[in-house]
């Protein structure tokens, strides 16, 4: 095809091929096991797949209505009451959208515009600055720091002013693992108090908790709920990431702004398996035990990891581990990245992708969401090296 035959000024110049995409067709072009793309190697639920099959063989094949169909939003109220004692109208307060990222984009897109600023902490999840950047609004970074990475809150005031529009805040976090903790929704209540920031928490992670900690969802504090989105993902909780299935729970005066934005991003979400996530919900058993699971297969994968010369911080939530290889190699996390990928056959992703600016801290985050196989293969190169 002939090439577009001006030139274009870039939206987002600074955006090219994103390392996970780089990561995997170099895993694939060197046969290596693939620990850098964030989803299961294993299947869903037999249940669930056939209760989309019969929704499907029901004849549920149009549009879904925007917000999404009534059941699914009545199933995740009462999840989220179940889970968090928080009480969201399904009518009025409960969106299903096409994925956490679209939640993330239409979120951003209904509130941000030119000239505001939007409070990210790095290192941050990639959808996030693209969608402020294309809004028009300017992300200022905050820096999760220590090697638990923690929020910095005085610094967080500090970046504070009468342009802040938004927090966006990520917790299980990905890609470090890191959790917020009952400390850290009051000292955002403190920030927030007497403001009009609305807070974006991207909670996809929910279910994906470890060590007994509780998952402190911005839906357990008033004061905090009545100004937040808050964004969820059935990709992670029934590992059908490629369903593109999520939620977004919100007082009604955000939900209106919220919908009039997603009505035109994606308008409505895949019908047949709405109605069979309804269903599939309303059994806690299809999600209280995802906690385990996923423990039981990170602290596998750490043990296996043992005589490694890798440092583990082992992860509090999430399906991802940080690896530390300092005590390995001086080289840039990038480099060590492609390096393990084509000499030991191993993929991961470098931390210092989830900074604006790199940041090297080495560090590379490997996904344990895999077979026991799998596990046992990238333990064994990971010993070696
Ligand atoms: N937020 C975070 C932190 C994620 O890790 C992901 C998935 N990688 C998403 C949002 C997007 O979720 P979804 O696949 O439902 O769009």
């Amino acid at each position: 095809m002939t090439k577009f035959p001006d030139f274009i000024p870039s939206k987002l110049p600074k955006i090219g091929t994103s390392i996970f995409a780089i990561m995997s067709q170099l895993a694939n072009e060197h046969k290596a096991i693939n620990l850098s793309q964030g989803f299961p190697d294993f299947d869903c639920s037999v249940k669930l797949k056939s209760l989309v099959n019969h929704y499907m063989e029901k004849g549920y094949n149009q549009y879904a209505p925007m917000p999404g169909v009534l059941p699914l939003r009545e199933s995740i109220a009462e999840k989220t009451q179940y889970c968090h004692s928080a009480i969201y109208n399904p009518d009025t307060e409960i969106t299903v959208t096409a994925g956490a990222t679209e939640a993330l984009y239409s979120a951003i897109s209904a509130f941000v515009r030119e000239g505001d600023e939007v409070i990210v902490f790095e290192p941050a999840y990639d959808s996030y600055v693209p969608a402020i950047l294309l809004n028009g609004g300017t992300p200022i970074y905050g820096r999760l720091s220590g090697a638990d990475f923690k929020i910095n809150w005085d610094e967080t005031q500090k970046m504070v002013n009468q342009h802040t529009r938004m927090i966006i805040i990520n917790s299980p976090h990905n890609p470090t693992g890191s959790v917020l903790t009952a400390e850290d929704m009051k000292r955002l209540e403190k920030i927030t108090k007497n403001t009009n920031i609305i807070i974006l928490s991207d909670e996809v992670y929910e279910h994906i908790i470890f060590d007994k900690i509780e998952h402190q969802s911005v839906c357990r504090y008033p004061r905090l709920a009545e100004r937040s989105l808050v964004v969820s993902s059935f990709g992670k909780t029934f590992h059908t990431t490629g369903w593109k299935m999520g939620y977004v729970l919100a007082p009604e005066n955000l939900t209106v702004e919220f919908r009039k934005s997603h009505q035109f991003v994606v308008f409505a979400v895949n019908t047949p398996i709405q109605y069979a996530v309804a269903d599939f919900l309303k059994d806690k058993d299809n999600y209280i035990h995802l906690p385990d699971f996923y423990q039981q297969k990170r602290n596998y994968f750490n043990n296996a990891l043992k005589s490694s010369r890798f440092k583990i911080t082992p992860s509090s939530g999430t399906y991802f581990q940080l690896l530390d290889y300092s005590r390995i190699s001086d080289e840039k996390e990038e480099d060590f990245a492609i390096r393990l990928t084509k000499e030991f056959k191993i993929a991961s992703v470098p931390v210092s992708v989830f900074y604006h600016k790199k940041v090297e801290n080495k560090i590379l985050r490997f996904c344990f969401a895999k077979g026991e196989d799998t596990m046992n293969k990238a333990a064994e190169i990971l010993c070696k090296i």
